[in-house]
């Protein structure tokens, strides 16, 4: 089969407009370095997002796939790196396209700028431009095949640091861009069926592919819906690959630059993220991921990950350890592949509180299961969600005041994820108590896996979740969820794990315990 290897189960991990502006904010706040709490808290939220998966479905299967190509070739002049992209495809009917170039991604504006020389390789296609800087209109006899080329060039100076790497990096060593800073396309919409083919000419000898669709070879396919495309990330350079499988999950780490740890000890200690999820869905499913590890010009102080489709990009500071935060960033990542892709499509932001909130609820149980955590430092990063959360002036905001906000640009990006990571303490706590341990929220996100119901609106996520409960929780569960009313902090962390503490200023913290015996549970074979 010509589809690439990577086509693959992680099949939705994608960004909406919306996420690229929260991005923003991350990086931003991240950048500051001014509040360790704020920091740490913004490192674990990820960049994901959620998509619909309802256009899909209502996409016609008669409809012809659009056939694209990508050639990359790197050149290494005196005067800046850069690499040369020629784009074919197949003109309209009409004998007019639009075409789209890169704006915005990740909170970065006017990607635009590293795209140079655009042009039509042949005298029959002209370029117009148009208002929007974005946006080209090519004019030609109709039905041509369209030929376009132009050079990507890093549009930024000096070292390559935080949060340069959100632009394309072309560099003599690697060339590092995504679907959406550095691919210029045709109008394409997001469900569309596509045939794509990305061939790399003159690489050095030492460069390895390492993208969405593959790695090692110097030609991808790909054939499915725009979006993974849109969201994949397409990288060369001096990477050193290092595969590694368990019990299904393949992985394969492409690495360049010199660390403390070795590229065996990185992919083990990824690998035991996914060994430790799947193990936690019941999955059985063969999976593949790529992880691409790359420094920072510098020593210490920065880290930034971004999930891609089937894929994952980490840039570290060259003297740092493999952390607490980017683990923790990862097994978010890789949690979304169940929640909420495997679940079923939910309705965006609206849903965030379950999609994001849960994940993140869970991110750092994963990283406890799988012996990454104590639980005394588990207990310790719990307690820096509930103080954000405690703290946070936006906690109060119902969920349609938080939406509208949403609109005017200026929201509390990360309410969704931290006011949803307490709701699933909260929830967890109240089935744990309630059946006196012998259920816990696992068992109900497990039921929302195994649901015939695929499309998750909020109103049917608490149905589900809080299934079984007293209606005084339910409708408590409602209360958080839609009004805003403040979590009622669960009093100790069942079985035994630790108690509530409320200082004299009443900031709330928890204690851990010594006799807990937490454990995520292995979903039962069926
Ligand atoms: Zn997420």
């Amino acid at each position: 089969m010509a589809v690439s290897d990577y086509v693959i189960e992680v099949t939705a991990l994608a960004r909406t407009r919306s996420e690229y502006n929260r991005k923003g904010f991350i990086e931003l706040a991240e950048f500051s370095h001014s509040n360790q709490l704020k920091r740490y808290i913004l490192a674990m939220t990820p960049r994901l997002i959620l998509i619909i998966y309802v256009g899909a479905i209502l996409t016609s299967a008669a409809e012809k796939p659009v056939i694209l190509r990508y050639t990359f070739t790197p050149d290494f002049a005196t005067s800046g790196s850069s690499l040369h992209v020629v784009l074919t495809f197949q003109g309209s009917e009409a004998g007019n396209s639009k075409l789209i170039l890169p704006t915005t991604w990740a909170g970065q504006s006017d990607l635009f700028k590293a795209v140079r020389n655009l042009k039509s390789e042949d005298s029959i296609t002209v370029i117009k431009n148009t208002d929007a800087d974005g946006v080209r209109i090519l004019q030609y006899p109709p039905k041509s095949t369209i030929r376009i080329s132009y050079d990507l060039m890093n549009d930024w100076t000096g070292s390559l640091r935080h949060p340069k790497e959100c632009r394309v990096v072309i560099q003599n060593a690697q060339a590092i861009f995504n679907g959406q800073n550095g691919l210029i396309h045709p109008e394409i919409g997001q469900t569309d069926q596509v045939e794509t083919d990305f061939r790399w000419h003159k690489l050095p000898r030492n460069w390895i592919v390492a993208s969405s669709f593959g790695t090692g070879r110097r030609s991808q396919r790909f054939k499915g819906e725009w979006r993974m495309v849109y969201d994949a990330i397409f990288s060369a350079g001096d990477f050193r690959l290092t595969q590694t499988e368990i019990s299904g999950e393949r992985l394969i780490l492409a690495a360049r630059g010199s660390w403390i740890f070795s590229d065996r000890q990185a992919a083990n200690q990824i690998l035991d993220i996914f060994r430790v999820e799947r193990q936690f869905w019941g999955e059985t499913k063969t999976n593949r991921f790529l992880v691409i590890l790359t420094p920072y010009e510098q020593d210490f102080g920065s880290s930034d990950g971004t999930v891609f489709t089937s894929a994952f990009l980490l840039f570290l500071s060259r003297k740092q350890t493999f952390l607490t935060d980017e683990k923790s960033l990862l097994a978010h990542e890789v949690f979304h592949t169940w929640n909420p892709y495997r679940m079923g499509s939910t309705s965006g932001e609206a849903t965030e509180w379950f999609t994001e909130g849960f994940t993140q609820y869970y991110q750092d149980r994963i990283l406890l299961q799988a012996g990454l955590l104590s639980y005394p430092e588990y207990v310790d990063r719990l307690n820096q969600i509930v103080t954000s959360y405690w703290s946070s002036p936006d906690r109060n905001w119902s969920q349609t005041q938080w939406l509208e906000r949403k609109q005017t640009g200026k929201p509390e990006y990360e309410l969704p994820y931290k006011r949803g990571a307490i709701i699933a303490l909260w929830l967890d706590q109240r089935i744990r108590k309630n059946s006196l341990n012998e259920r816990s929220l696992d068992d109900r996100m497990f039921a929302l896996l195994k649901s015939p119901e695929k499309i998750l609106s909020t109103d049917i996520l608490i149905a589900s979740l809080a299934k079984g409960l007293p209606l005084e929780d339910s409708t408590a569960l409602r209360s958080f969820i839609e009004d805003g009313a403040t979590v009622t902090l669960p009093e100790e962390l069942e079985p035994d794990c630790g108690l509530l503490v409320v200082e004299n200023n009443g900031s709330p913290h928890y204690k851990p315990s010594n006799g807990c015996r937490v454990q995520l549970k292995a979903r039962a074979a069926e």
